[in-house]
């Protein structure tokens, strides 16, 4: 296919957060190498392209590894938070920082499950014009039972809620710097990027590929910080449960009329003391739905609390690398 754009290789940063990853990341690190290096040997990409590892406060070795890599190797740099903040954060900050020095980003997850031969084909996709190319797994035959259908109901659910997102993308992107500098003007405290990136426009693309096992240690997702972000998702992006919730009240609001009705024809017709069954029913079921909705509301209000206070969404501690 013929290149739409001209001139220079673009210079390329990967940026890979890392909680805690001091097993995986010895195994995983020379293969982002050696990609970058072939990357740059096929003059798809200029010399200056770097690895940025982005350390989330991690507890254990792997801030020390990742500078004892980028003493070695002049392609690795990182950057350490300055305590977890979790991994859309740790993105975050490691978008921002390579948007300094890079025209093209691709963020991955340290642990190997994202094919890196991909990076190919969404480089093809930005010299043909994309902005923002999404890496969407197409098979997830590795992954278990449990994590296939929770991930497939998180899918589902989002969109259901009008939190629009890829299907089946998680966050392997390529991001053009001209991307990221829009990114920057999005000043939430409640991230979920990869909702955000649609909200930005520009021309986007995806590329498939297929997810593979975890090279080493045990994921970081389980199914509470899963649904931690599908909240975060729906509550950072859309309003449709407080719409849910009024369509609730008015259906609620018509019935209780019937009910009304009901109560007033058995009082006239002498049945009325016999009404105490229902009458517990009713407000069971009615206390019910308002606390819920008093839930849903207050998770609003608390988010909105949250990003009046405007504060920095990470902090960086540490910096190491050429
Ligand atoms: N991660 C992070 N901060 C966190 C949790 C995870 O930076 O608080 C990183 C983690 O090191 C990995 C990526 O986010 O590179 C995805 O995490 P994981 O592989 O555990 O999730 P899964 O692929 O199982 O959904
Ligand atoms: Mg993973």
């Amino acid at each position: 296919m013929e290149r739409k754009r001209m001139g220079a290789e673009p210079v390329l940063y990967l940026v890979i957060p890392c909680y805690n990853e001091e097993e995986v990341l010895p195994k995983t690190a020379p293969m982002f190498l050696e990609k970058l290096e072939a990357l740059t040997a096929a003059g798809q990409i200029r010399p200056e392209s770097r690895i940025l590892f982005v350390d989330d406060g991690s507890r254990d070795g792997t801030w020390q590894l990742i500078q004892a890599f980028s003493e070695k190797e002049e392609w690795i740099k990182g950057i350490s938070l300055s305590r977890n903040r979790g991994h859309q954060q740790a993105l975050l900050a490691g978008l921002m920082e390579a948007k300094q020095f890079c025209d093209i980003s691709i963020s991955i997850d340290c642990d190997g499950q994202d094919d890196i031969d991909a990076m190919d084909k969404m480089i093809d996709a930005w010299y043909q014009g994309a902005e923002v190319v999404y890496g969407v797994r197409d098979d997830r035959s590795t992954d278990t039972w449990f994590k296939r259908n929770s991930a497939q109901m998180f899918y589902r659910f989002m969109n259901l809620m009008g939190a629009e997102c890829v299907y089946n993308h998680a966050d392997y992107r390529l991001v053009s710097r001209r991307v990221l500098e829009e990114l920057e003007h999005y000043q939430e405290v409640n991230l979920f990027l990869r909702g955000m990136f649609p909200l930005i426009g520009f021309q986007s693309t995806a590329v498939s590929y297929k997810r593979a096992e975890r090279l080493a240690g045990d994921t970081h997702y389980p199914l509470k910080k899963m649904l931690a972000l599908a909240f975060d998702g729906i509550t950072g992006l859309s309003i449709r449960p407080i719409r849910l919730i009024t369509g609730a009240g008015a259906l609620f609001s018509c019935l209780s009329f019937l009910g009304v009705l009901y109560a007033i024809l058995s009082a006239l017709t002498g049945n009325a003391v016999s009404g105490w069954t229902s009458t517990m029913c009713v407000i069971c079921f009615l206390g019910g739905i308002q606390l819920l909705s008093l839930g849903v509301i207050g998770e609003y209000v608390g988010k909105t609390y949250l990003e009046t206070k405007r504060r920095p969404r990470y902090i960086i501690a540490e910096r190491c690398g050429r």
